[in-house]
Parts: structure tokens; C-alpha cells; sequence
């Protein structure tokens, strides 16, 4: 399993549901979305991957 260091800039005020298991959460993932560190540990694919921006399609 993957261990990250989200000691740093992964803090947000407000609490927001988790991309994963929807439970509130203060944690952001790199891409500032929000995410417990433990669910995104177990989906390190999906925490790599970068937000969808819209359909340019
Ligand atoms: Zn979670």
C-alpha cells in the first residue's frame, strides 16, 4: 500500500465530503480535492490521476 506524506498543504478549513467514502473530511489530495488520507492510500491510482476540468468534447 501506498503511504503519503500529506503533512503539509493537504489541511482545508471547511470539511467536505470524501471522494471515496463520502464521510466529511478537512484533508485535501494534490489536486486540493477532498479525501481521507487512508482512502486515498487505498486508491492511489484514482488520487493520481488529475481532476476532470469539464468536457472539452
Ligand atoms: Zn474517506
Amino acid at each position: 500500500m501506498t503511504l503519503l506524506d500529506w503533512r503539509t498543504g493537504h489541511w482545508a478549513e471547511a470539511a467536505a465530503p470524501c471522494r471515496f467514502c463520502w464521510q466529511p473530511t478537512h484533508l485535501r489530495d494534490d489536486y486540493r480535492r477532498p479525501a481521507h488520507k487512508v482512502c486515498a492510500e487505498q486508491h492511489p491510482q484514482k488520487t493520481a490521476e488529475p481532476p476532470q476540468r469539464g468536457r472539452s468534447r
